[in-house]
């Protein structure tokens, strides 16, 4: 048996296409071109390559993009001088300060001085709230993204075991309340969590978002599971550079697995396509126009 590769590369360029044609509609319709604000403080090189890349694909959804790159040494008052301007010009209907900030800044307070309406990486505790009482929240971008792989293998998650290894507030957490929205039933391990192996084991649909490399084993997979890895590390490769693998052995999983995401090419590639479809709900909902069909 060898996994369906599930192809972040195909299923992110999709979303895309239907995000550009909803925002084609709104400006068409409602006089409304939606508008990214990405804010990179400092110049860490991967996080130069996020920027340039959101700001590229922004613009060929035919979004507005306004970057504002700032040096390291920004401090915490001008940072909020500039989100504060941000959530009161009307062409901003989405705000992402990249993450990690440099050190001497408060990341909870930066994305606490968000609008929530703005919050387009749903990073804010309004929308982490809203999310999990299971109200209308506008919600991370890779969570969202690995919901959407999932469900091009699985119609339907009710009643699914899902397993997430890793609970941080950008990714783990956030899963949690999207796989209960579609009512499956979900564990969630972390690095204090007793038989790892076997939990993964009892998993229909499998999370990983640990950030530790190919941790996961062919073993540690129920035959037939749908694998979604959302881990990027980097290691080094047999020609002596560097390569990306995953938080799961992908060879010897595809032996497994029912269906399996690539590293690089799975959910990396959905993150930004969400980033855009959040930044056109937030448009949408800022202006009162009814939540785009995406
Ligand atoms: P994080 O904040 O470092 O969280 C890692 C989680 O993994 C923590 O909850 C930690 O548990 C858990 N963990 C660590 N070691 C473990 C172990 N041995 N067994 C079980 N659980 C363990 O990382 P993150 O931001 O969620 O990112 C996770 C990975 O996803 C990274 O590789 C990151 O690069 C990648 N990522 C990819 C995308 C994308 O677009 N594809 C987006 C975001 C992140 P504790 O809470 O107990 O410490």
């Amino acid at each position: 048996m060898s996994a369906k590769i599930i192809d972040g590369k195909v299923i992110a360029a999709d979303l895309r296409a239907r995000v550009a044609e909803e925002v084609a509609r709104v400006k068409r319709d409602h006089g409304l071109t939606p508008g990214l604000a990405v804010v990179l403080v400092g110049n860490d090189p991967a996080s130069e390559v996020y920027v340039r890349n959101k700001g590229k694909q922004t613009e060929a959804a035919g979004m507005m993009s306004f970057e504002h790159k700032l040096p390291a040494n920004t401090s915490q008052k001008d940072l909020l001088a500039l989100v504060a301007k941000l959530n009161a010009d009307p062409a901003v209907h989405g705000i992402l300060v990249q993450l990690p900030l440099p050190a001497g800044l408060d990341t909870q307070t930066i994305i606490n001085a968000i609008d929530p309406a703005k919050d387009v990486d749903g990073l804010h505790p309004v929308n982490a709230g809203r999310l999990a009482n299971g109200l209308p929240a506008l919600t991370p971008c890779t969570p969202l993204g690995c919901i959407i792989l999932a469900k091009t293998v699985h119609a339907s998650l009710e009643g699914l075991n899902a397993v997430i290894i890793g609970r941080s507030n950008l990714v783990g957490r956030p899963l949690v309340q999207l796989l209960l929205n579609e009512n499956a039933t979900v564990t969630i391990a972390h690095s204090r969590t007793r038989d790892l192996a076997a939990i993964c084991k009892q998993a229909d649909v499998l999370l990983a978002a640990v950030g530790k490399p190919e941790m996961v084993k062919a073993s540690w997979i129920k035959p037939g599971a749908s694998v979604i890895d959302v881990g990027i590390n980097r290691i080094p490769g047999a020609d002596g550079k560097s390569k990306l693998v995953g938080d799961v052995a992908y060879q010897e999983a595809l032996a497994v697995a029912g269906a399996i995401t690539p590293v690089p090419g799975g959910v990396g590639q959905m993150t930004v396509a969400c980033l855009l479809v959040n930044t056109l709900r937030a448009a949408c909902a800022i202006n009162g126009i009814a939540a785009p069909k995406v």
